[in-house]
């Protein structure tokens, strides 16, 4: 099933950005992709990394800008150790995760101590039954 883009003739606030046709505190950016923190922060230098070419998820961009991005977040996730060792690294992919910027993006979040985000609610056990369902979907070439 292809992935949501912004209706046509909707502008995506990601590619405006990149374009710089849209205003966004840049912390890097080459041919291939941007870095650029995140207006509403989780915490202090909470920043995105994203390809510069519009896909709303990994596979659809293609492998040389997929590549690109992991460059790019590494990169980028050695370098937010000048703030904090600790930091999160996220991609929210599709609105059930939580996506709103249907252009893909990694969230670096840089953790100084919070309560974390990504534990909502205590966690239950792996139920053993469901693992080997589990194994049969994602295992299978
Ligand atoms: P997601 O939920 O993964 O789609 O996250 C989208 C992120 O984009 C959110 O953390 C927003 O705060 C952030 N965001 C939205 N608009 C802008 C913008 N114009 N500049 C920087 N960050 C933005
Ligand atoms: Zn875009």
């Amino acid at each position: 099933m292809p992935s949501p883009s912004p209706p046509s003739g909707a502008a995506c606030i990601f590619c405006e950005i990149a374009a710089h046709r849209a205003p966004g505190y840049v912390l890097y950016e080459d041919a291939d992709t941007i870095a650029f923190l995140d207006l509403y922060p989780f915490t202090r230098g909470h920043f995105l990394v994203v390809p510069r070419r519009h896909g709303a998820r990994l596979a659809d961009l293609d492998e040389a800008d997929r590549i690109a991005l992991m460059h790019t977040v590494d990169r980028m996730c050695r370098r937010v150790g000048r703030l904090a060792p600790d930091y999160n690294l996220a991609l929210n992919a599709g609105a059930a995760a939580g996506q709103i910027v249907f252009h893909v993006h990694f969230h670096v979040i840089p953790r100084y101590g919070e309560a974390n985000p990504f534990h909502p609610r205590p966690r239950v056990a792996l139920d053993p039954e469901d693992a080997g369902r589990v194994v049969a979907t994602l295992a299978a070439p």
